[in-house]
């Protein structure tokens, strides 16, 4: 199949083939038309699936094709990521993949000053990538507001339990009204991530490489 059978939009298209993709891969090939569709998903997939795209690409064409403004400067898509370093290279995605959409994205992480973030925070966002303990912290002190979140994104959730973060998980995810999209994206499945995915996610699509 090709990306443009999936239902993505010209501008993201075009990204596509300036970066040198020329086909989804599997896990794209079956998230991305059922995120289009609004589904929620489940995505049993590791790193180097090409999963990063198979959930930011959806989140770029809906946010692009919704016309109303978010109801104030909080994220409309929030992305929660275990480490740093995968949190980064989501961002980058974003703002890679999202190139002439107009979309803003920002990154919220623990170990580094918080007054850059509070700042981009501020002056609002459209995609908002982070840590679950910084954004917390910003969350408590009201520099981020969650009230506009429509799409919730949990990558690598079994990660987030070895580290200890799924506390925090629920807490924030407990933040986000509940008519939203949730995607909740996982090497592995134990007991405790298929219970997580059972209480975040309304009749999922599952997709397992
Ligand atoms: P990920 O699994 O999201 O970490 O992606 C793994 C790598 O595959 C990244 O370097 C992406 O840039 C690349 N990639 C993702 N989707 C495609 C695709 N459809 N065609 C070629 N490369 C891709």
């Amino acid at each position: 199949t090709t990306f443009a059978a999936l239902g993505l939009n010209d501008q993201i298209l075009r990204t596509l083939g300036e970066q040198g993709y020329e086909n989804p891969t599997p896990v794209q090939a079956q998230a991305i038309p059922a995120l289009l569709d609004g589904r929620d998903l489940l995505g049993v997939a590791q790193t180097g699936t090409g999963k990063t795209a198979a959930f930011t690409l959806p989140i770029l064409h809906r946010l692009a094709a919704d016309k109303t403004p978010a109801p104030n400067k909080g994220a409309r898509a929030l992305v929660l990521a275990p480490t740093r370093e995968l949190a980064i290279q989501i961002h980058e995605a974003c703002r890679t993949y999202g190139r002439g959409l107009g979309q803003r994205s920002a990154v919220v992480l623990g170990g580094v000053p918080k007054g850059k973030q509070q700042r981009q925070m501020s002056k609002g966002v459209d995609i908002l990538i982070a840590t679950p303990g910084r954004l917390l912290d910003l969350v408590n002190e009201r520099s981020v507001r969650l009230d506009a979140v429509q799409t919730l994104v949990l990558d690598e959730a079994d990660r987030m339990l070895d580290m200890g973060f799924i506390h925090d998980v629920r807490k924030i995810a407990g933040m986000v009204k509940s008519e939203r999209q949730s995607m909740l994206f996982s090497a592995t499945m134990p007991g405790e991530i298929d219970k997580l995915a059972r209480e975040l996610l309304s009749n999922p699509a599952r997709v397992e490489i």
